[in-house]
């Protein structure tokens, strides 16, 4: 992938394990603070996930809305059960809720996930059931709009956090789209963390945000189908800069 996008242009570089931690602004360049040294670049474009809305307010953004982020764990079917899912099997979304539900997916691998649930993490790359991090608890938990958001979702939370530990409730969800399903037909398998950008208000943001500073642009919300729409995205974010940054 790194090598695709670098063999577009041979000016571009992939640096990984390579941390933004400050900004610097001159009329003429932003310079990018990062743990392996500074870095200038006239324009800036932003697109830091569970970590946009701090990068956004240390480039000097104002923004309202905070990060949160929320875990969704999912199992893997076992060889025995595969023959059970040919496709992909989705729900039909329900608008009230920011999450799809469960469903079964076809991996490139020929594994087959099904999941995931929806979990309110105390960290923010917190891939762990029990993973925590005091930074980011204090800092979602001291914003108005997660308990706003706790307390208009309460029953679909708790009921979240139950499946979360518990195999066999995870298997009864599951079991709505598959009923032949049995506890020896799933094992665990991998977590992702959603980023949702969360309003004061207690409802999250579901549509795409991009932003722009002076110099920089900021991908602030990028919910799902976000990975499916990248490229699209990608020429949106072109067409802005290209008009904001008088480049053509
Ligand atoms: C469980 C799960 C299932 C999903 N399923 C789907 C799906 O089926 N289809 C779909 O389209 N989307 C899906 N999504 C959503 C999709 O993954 C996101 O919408 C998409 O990845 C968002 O892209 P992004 O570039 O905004 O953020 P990310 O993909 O999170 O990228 C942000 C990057 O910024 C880096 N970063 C953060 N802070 C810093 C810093 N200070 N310095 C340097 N780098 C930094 C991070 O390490 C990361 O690499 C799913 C997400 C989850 C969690």
């Amino acid at each position: 992938m790194i090598e695709v996008a670098e063999s577009l242009n041979a000016e571009s570089k992939s640096m990984l394990g390579t941390e933004a931690i400050g900004f610097e602004h001159t009329t003429e360049f932003n310079t990018v603070i990062t743990n392996k040294g500074k870095f200038k670049a006239r324009k800036t474009i932003f697109c830091g996930g569970l970590q946009a809305d701090r990068l956004a307010k240390k480039d000097g953004v104002k923004i309202k809305e905070k990060v949160v982020g929320f875990r969704g764990d999912y199992y893997e079917l076992t060889e025995q059960a595969k023959h059970k899912v040919k496709n992909l099997i989705y729900p039909v979304p329900n608008p009230e809720f920011p999450f799809l539900g469960v469903h079964f997916t076809r991996m490139t691998d020929g594994e087959i996930e099904c999941g995931p649930n929806a979990v309110f993490t105390f960290k923010r790359e917190g891939y762990g059931k029990t993973d925590f991090s005091l930074r980011d608890t204090a800092s979602a938990l001291s914003y108005g709009g997660t308990w706003k958001l706790f307390f208009k979702n309460m029953s679909f939370g708790v009921k979240e956090y139950r499946r979360a530990f518990s195999k066999k409730l995870f298997l009864k969800t599951l079991q709505e789209l598959i009923p032949s399903l049995t506890m020896d037909d799933i094992k665990p398998g991998r977590a992702g963390v959603r980023a949702l950008l969360l309003g004061a208000d207690g409802d999250t943001r579901d549509d795409f945000r991009i932003e722009y500073a002076q110099n920089s642009i900021h991908v602030l919300n990028a919910p799902s189908p976000a990975a499916t729409a990248a490229l699209a995205i990608g020429d949106e974010i072109r067409e802005m800069a290209e008009k904001h940054f008088n480049l053509k």
